[in-house]
């Protein structure tokens, strides 16, 4: 978490960056929220701040999540809540949902926020676990179908 620590300021090549704790404000469509108690890295010189790419990383999965819960989506736990109830590891869940399993992995990890279309989809997934039985295997049916038309 240090990587900046007692580093000299790459913006004014003349401060010494510190790290310090500061609550950082974020605004999506009108609605506000606050991160509290981040981890900054700032240059007592020129105030450029720095973060570090892990806590980025953390920032980002709060920002997505954030705008999911504003925009009415899933947010990345109750993604991997529901993909948990099915106990499929994600390459599998992702399949079943044909989407790619790098896809799946970020919306997870809260690199990318899904789409409405398979919000719904994971949402009745949720409350009707039958429902699985709809999709699941569906590329084996696809080839009976296909096999079926070439007959
Ligand atoms: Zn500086």
């Amino acid at each position: 978490m240090n990587v900046y620590n007692k580093m000299l300021c790459s913006v004014c090549e003349s401060g010494q960056i510190e790290s310090c704790i500061q609550d950082l404000p974020f605004e999506y469509k009108g609605k506000k929220t606050v991160l509290p108690d981040q981890i900054i890295f700032k240059c007592p010189e020129c105030a450029e701040t720095f973060i570090s790419p892990e806590n980025e990383r953390n920032i980002d999965k709060y920002l997505i999540d954030e705008r999911r819960k504003i925009d009415g989506l899933l947010t990345s736990d109750e993604i991997k809540a529901i993909r948990k109830q099915y106990g499929m590891t994600q390459t599998a869940f992702a399949k079943m949902l044909r989407v790619a399993a790098k896809t799946f992995a970020r919306y997870e990890n809260g690199q990318v926020a899904q789409s409405y279309a398979m919000d719904n989809l994971l949402r009745i997934l949720r409350k009707f676990p039958d429902a699985i039985s709809a999709i699941s295997n569906i590329e084996t049916k696809i080839k009976n179908a296909a096999t079926a038309l070439s007959a």
